[in-house]
């Protein structure tokens, strides 16, 4: 059946009968297992129109493949047709103008390693494995965002290929609608082929974990959340609840040890990464563990990945906080202590900043006047593990979901249905339906958190 498509693109075309299929439909999230009926790895443009309109012509369930790391396995569907643009991995830095561009195959460990060559760096996410395509259209947030914005503030323009096939440009000057909706709307729009940027000069910076007793986290929580909207974009601290993992990079005494973390980087010098955190010192109880240092940038970047490598079992839960009353500190404590694995873990990442310099209807993310993007996850190798993740995830986030502002960052979502899409995009998810129909009308471009008309 795919011998049509074999014969029009320069990729692979992996089916069923291939002895890479099995590698080549693994998903990032191991408790995820689709079996499509082929998986076509584009080497270009031209290939990723012939995908498209094989697909379109034959009835098929289309999925977009980047990084593979969606939490809902959406970058695979079962008996469709996989897009897997991984093995587009050209980037081009315009140092005079700090700009790039990025196609979409690209993680963001290879986005960093480029234009760090530059001393430059695009405000993303905060695992290099991760696909920075994904990223992007779901907004992007990392240790650059309260300086510089989410990802999708720094986009500039993206190449993209349609439902019927039609390739575009959107920008602020072309289709602007399209532009508006491809940051923070997801996949829902067709197949982009290349993000152009706009990059920030980084190239050391001060950071790395701080932990803290569990016995401290109360303390550390309150102060955190009166220092953080005082604090100066350059320095962001992410919080964690979790426990210290069982590897070399930590001393072995604290290895299982329920732990408050907070995750730091400055964007400067030491001296001056000191200064600012002189409060956190001098206020904070003693931690078990400080690793802050000055390091490249990529290098913090990638300072987690080889705790969370591909392959194991994840659900996650996320929401939008605004404010941390003590109520809710009470119950993340509580429900934290029960997590099921040692990787498992709650995240804050902060979103304010240049974050809320962009109105709430200029993009398609609407979370302008919050402060956190919260995922609460499960994570362990071991399947047998999947129930007891899952259930903790949700009776977590059902706790506290209360003291959120009631919808989730679109990356940080499993498969859970329309009421939750619609209350992650509030009053923009009417504008995203008519760019739906504009662009997409029969929704061929499915597989993601769906934007129905
Ligand atoms: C370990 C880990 C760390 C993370 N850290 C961060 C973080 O720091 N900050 C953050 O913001 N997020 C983070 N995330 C969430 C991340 O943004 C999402 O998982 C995102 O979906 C990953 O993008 P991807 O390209 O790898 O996704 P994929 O799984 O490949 O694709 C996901 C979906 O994105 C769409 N898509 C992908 N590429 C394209 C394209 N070129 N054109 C059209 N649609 C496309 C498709 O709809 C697809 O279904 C993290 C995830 C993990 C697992």
């Amino acid at each position: 059946m795919t011998n049509d498509l074999r014969e029009r693109v320069r990729g692979e075309v992996i089916e069923p009968d291939d002895d890479r299929f099995d590698g080549a439909r693994k998903l990032y999230n191991g408790m995820i297992d689709k079996r499509p009926r082929a998986i076509v790895r584009c080497t270009s443009v031209a290939d990723v129109m012939d995908a498209v309109n094989y697909g379109r012509g034959l009835g098929l369930p289309i999925a977009v493949r980047g990084g593979g790391h969606n939490g809902a396995g959406f970058a695979s569907c079962d008996d469709g047709l996989v897009i897997d643009l991984s093995p587009m991995k050209g980037i081009r830095v315009e140092p005079d103008a700090r700009t790039a561009w990025v196609e979409p195959g690209c993680t963001q460990g290879d986005v960093d390693h480029v234009t760090h060559a530059f001393g430059l760096a695009l405000p993303a996410g905060i695992v290099s494995t991760t696909g920075v395509a994904g990223l992007t259209l779901g907004g992007g947030h990392g240790y650059l965002t309260r300086q510089h914005g989410l990802t999708i503030d720094n986009l500039l323009e993206a190449d993209i290929v349609l439902a019927d096939g039609r390739y575009v440009t959107a920008s602020e000057n072309e289709h602007a609608d399209l532009f508006w909706a491809l940051r923070g709307g997801g996949g829902n729009f067709g197949v982009v082929t290349g993000f152009r940027y706009r990059l920030h000069p980084v190239t050391t910076v001060y950071g790395g974990p701080i932990f803290y007793d569990i016995s401290d986290a109360r303390e550390v929580m309150r102060w955190y959340r009166e220092f953080l909207p005082k604090a100066p974009g350059r320095f962001s601290p992410f919080l964690g609840l979790k426990k210290v993992p069982s590897v070399d990079a930590f001393p072995r005494e604290l290895w299982g040890r329920q732990i408050c973390a907070l995750v730091c980087c400055f964007n400067g010098p030491a001296d001056e990464a000191e200064q600012v955190m002189g409060p956190l010192r001098a206020d904070l109880p003693d931690p078990l563990l400080d690793g802050c240092a000055t390091m490249r940038y990529p290098d913090l970047q990638r300072m987690f990945d080889p705790l969370l490598p591909s392959g194991l079992q994840w659900y996650w839960k996320g929401d939008i906080v605004r404010e941390l009353p003590d109520e809710a500190v009470d119950l993340h404590l509580e429900h934290a202590a029960k997590a099921p694995s040692e990787l498992s873990l709650m995240h804050l990442y902060p979103i304010d900043g240049a974050v809320h310099s962009v109105g709430a209807q200029e993009t398609a993310w609407q979370f302008r006047d919050a402060t956190w993007s919260m995922v609460i996850a499960g994570i362990d190798p071991d399947p047998a593990l999947a129930g007891d993740l899952t259930s903790w995830a949700r009776n977590y986030w059902e706790a506290v979901h209360p003291y959120t502002v009631g919808g989730a960052y679109v990356n940080f979502m499993m498969d859970e249905g329309q009421d939750r899409i619609r209350a992650t995009y509030g009053d923009n998810h009417a504008r995203l339906v008519e760019v739906k129909r504009t662009y997409d009308p029969t929704n061929l471009f499915h597989v993601n958190q769906n934007i129905q008309t």
